[in-house]
């Protein structure tokens, strides 16, 4: 409807433009035509004036001087010749004037002499050519007295005596009556005003039938172009400028906590398709996978191509976890068969999900959703959810990730334990779990290589629960030899801030029938600032349970204690940058001293992690540090080298010196 009223809004004002100068046009021409008429209707007053001075006027004139008028003679000659033309009514008035214009015949009065003033329009018409006027009887000068008559066409015209050598004696003023020139005017000029008028219209009713059907023709090709512009031609999805638009529309409508999901998918092995199968196979797969996302999308999810073999996939309303049974459909739909060039094919689709809010920027969701189909290409991954870790992704990090997401169940991941001793009995008191990942290729990698990417996934989190599986087992199979030994395990700030994780690690205890003070957490003062009220939450849980906190790296974080002090800590680790220098004399050692006594005083053990010599151990203990840990001690050694380290210190013997202490020579 509305589409009409555009349409014929359009017509109506073409037609409306196009009668507007039409309309002047045949008022013009009225006009001109009319002005014509009259020009024509004086040309035969002037004929009319001329005819009668040749006839009636100048054959009877002698040629001589009519300064005095014309003699008896020719008066009586002049009446006789003019007087029919008056009464017949072809003339209204006749007179002569002499070369100046007095009035020297008028056959009203034929024998009166010369009378009046002289006349300018007598002079020009003698000197130039006949002067006519279109004027009312008695207008006149000379015939004031008389009341204005009818209209009249006044004409001067030059009187020459027959034989006269063609020499103007005077003029001849007639006055032509105008009324039947008029009517014939009028006649004329009604005619040619409704020729003109039903031409025009003629004219005017070709153009607006023309307008109508050009702007039809227009109104459908911009119809068309305006739909090409939103429509992919081959598949009749909307394209990528369509799905931006109902985007931003979605975002600006959607109330402030509904969540919007948008996916970017990637068919994967379409270019071998293409040239396999070729092009025309190749389009009507692309259309075949169009018609697939369209039956797995929800009612109000708008499908688009994007491009390629790109496709897009707007779920209003929807959060990452409730696309995913979007998703799962969309996976199972088109895993189904279709015959194409005579080859069986099902199709597999990377994705790349993100998920926004009303007031989010529409192209930024669109580009974030395709940084992540693109990464989970890389990493060959079927569906990944944008973080802004994948942002300028380097391939070689996220690799890393996809090849230690698949080592998660196997034996590549192992832990390495250090102890930790009282540095004064050189009793050991607990050991570190500390990841190590044997590559298949690069060989034994160190945590700091490949922790930071895990990190910036959520790929730490099963690794996490997976360590904390290995850590509760190794403490089981040593609580059922009689070793109670706690072991300390890293947790990354990813999941503290992960409400499930607590319960996740204390079924890991249930499940391994460990005791819960066995396994300790170690988490770093950054950690835990990144989310206090939920790492604190995570962290109260663990300890109600009976597990011990531990602060590590402690200093580095620049964290007064005062943010950790609702915190449930048991122990802090001055960090290795701290201890090394102890020895050296600088401040190092103030700052360690410090860090004990503080502490000590909050009831905390504290730990010296990185003790690389016997001095700094020696220096340790006599500034009362609690335990210490270090490659002096022993470096951090798969759980046999460890074993055999306890063994051959003389496992069980509570006391040591520290001097007895030999270091286990580990590959790490
Ligand atoms: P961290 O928790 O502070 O662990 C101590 C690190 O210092 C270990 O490095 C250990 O090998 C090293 N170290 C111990 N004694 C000495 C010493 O005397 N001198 C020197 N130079 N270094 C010593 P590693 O194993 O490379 O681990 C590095 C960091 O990676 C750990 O620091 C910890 O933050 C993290 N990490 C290790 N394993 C895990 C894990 O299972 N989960 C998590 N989330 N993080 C872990
Ligand atoms: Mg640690
Ligand atoms: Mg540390």
């Amino acid at each position: 409807m509305h589409r009409l009223r555009t349409g014929f809004g359009l017509f109506a004002f073409y037609a409306l433009v196009t009668l507007i100068p039409i309309a002047i046009l045949g008022v013009l021409l009225a006009q001109s035509f009319r002005s014509n008429l009259e020009e024509r209707g004086l040309e035969q007053g002037v004929a009319v004036a001329n005819s009668v001075a040749r006839s009636a006027v100048d054959p009877n004139l002698s040629g001589a001087t009519l300064a005095r008028g014309p003699d008896a003679t020719e008066r009586t000659a002049l009446l006789r010749a003019i007087v029919p033309l008056l009464r017949n009514g072809d003339a209204l008035r006749l007179r002569l004037r002499d070369a100046v214009g007095h009035v020297i015949f008028d056959p009203l009065a034929p024998h009166r002499g010369p009378v009046g003033p002289p006349d300018p329009e007598v002079v020009e018409a003698i000197a130039t050519k006949p002067v006519r006027l279109l004027t009312r009887l008695n207008a006149d000068e000379v015939d004031t007295k008389q009341p204005l008559g009818a209209r009249v066409i006044e004409v001067y015209t030059p009187i020459r005596a027959v034989g006269g050598a063609g020499r103007a004696l005077g003029a001849l003023e007639i006055y032509v009556p105008y009324q039947p020139i008029e009517a014939s005017i009028n006649s004329s000029a009604r005619s040619a005003t409704v020729l003109v008028v039903f031409g025009l219209l003629a004219l005017w009713l070709t153009l607006a039938t023309i307008s109508w059907s050009v702007t039809r023709r227009l109104r459908r090709t911009v119809e068309t172009t305006r739909r090409l512009a939103r429509e992919d031609t081959l598949t009749g999805l909307a394209n990528r400028t369509a799905m931006a638009d109902h985007l931003r529309r979605t975002l600006e409508r959607g109330s402030a906590d509904a969540s919007i999901t948008v996916a970017t998918m990637n068919i994967d092995g379409f270019a071998q398709i293409n040239e396999v199968l070729g092009h025309a196979n190749g389009d009507k797969y692309l259309c075949h996978v169009a018609h697939q996302l369209c039956t797995a999308a929800d009612e109000h999810d708008m499908v688009a191509r994007l491009g390629g073999d790109e496709f897009g996939l707007v779920m209003p309303d929807t959060d990452l976890r409730q696309a995913d049974a979007v998703i799962a459909r969309v996976q199972r739909e088109l895993l189904e068969e279709t015959e194409l060039g005579g080859v069986a094919l099902t199709t597999e689709i990377t994705i790349g999900l993100v998920t926004g809010r009303a007031g989010d920027e529409a192209a930024e969701l669109l580009r974030q959703s395709g940084i992540a189909c693109r990464a989970a290409k890389h990493a060959k991954m079927p569906v990944l959810a944008y973080e802004p870790s994948l942002e300028g992704f380097d391939a070689d990090r996220l690799q890393l990730v996809t090849e230690l997401r698949h080592s998660l169940e196997s034996d590549a991941l192992v832990l390495h334990y250090q102890p930790k001793i009282q540095p004064r009995s050189g009793q050991v008191m607990g050991v570190e779990a500390l990841l190590r990942w044997n590559h298949p290729d690069r060989g034994l990698l160190m945590p700091g290589t490949f922790l930071p990417a895990a990190e910036s996934t959520e790929v730490i989190l099963p690794l996490t629960d997976r360590i904390l599986d290995d850590a509760c087992r190794q403490a089981a199979q040593w609580q059922s030899v009689g070793r109670e030994l706690p072991i300390a395990v890293n947790i990354s700030a990813r999941c503290l801030r992960d409400a499930a994780f607590a319960d996740r690690v204390l079924a890991t205890l249930l499940r391994h029938r460990v005791k819960p003070h066995l396994i300790a957490i170690e988490v770093t003062e950054t950690a835990v600032i990144s989310d206090p009220a939920r790492a604190a939450a995570t962290l109260r849980r663990l300890a109600h349970r009976g597990m011990s906190i531990s602060i590590d790296d402690f200093g580095v974080g620049y964290t007064s204690l005062s943010h950790l002090d609702q915190l449930p800590i048991d122990e802090i680790k001055i960090d290795r940058q701290f201890v090394a220098p102890l020895t050296t004399g600088t401040d190092a050692g103030a700052v360690v001293r410090a860090l004990i006594s503080l502490g000590h005083e909050l009831g905390m053990t504290v730990v010296a992690e990185g003790v690389e010599d016997n001095a700094t151990l020696n220096e340790l203990a006599r500034l009362d540090c609690d335990l210490v840990q270090g490659y002096v001690i022993a470096r951090p050694a798969p759980v046999a080298q460890f074993e055999q380290w306890l063994h051959e210190r003389g496992e069980g013997r509570d006391t040591q010196s520290c001097a007895d202490v030999s270091p286990i020579s580990s590959r790490a």
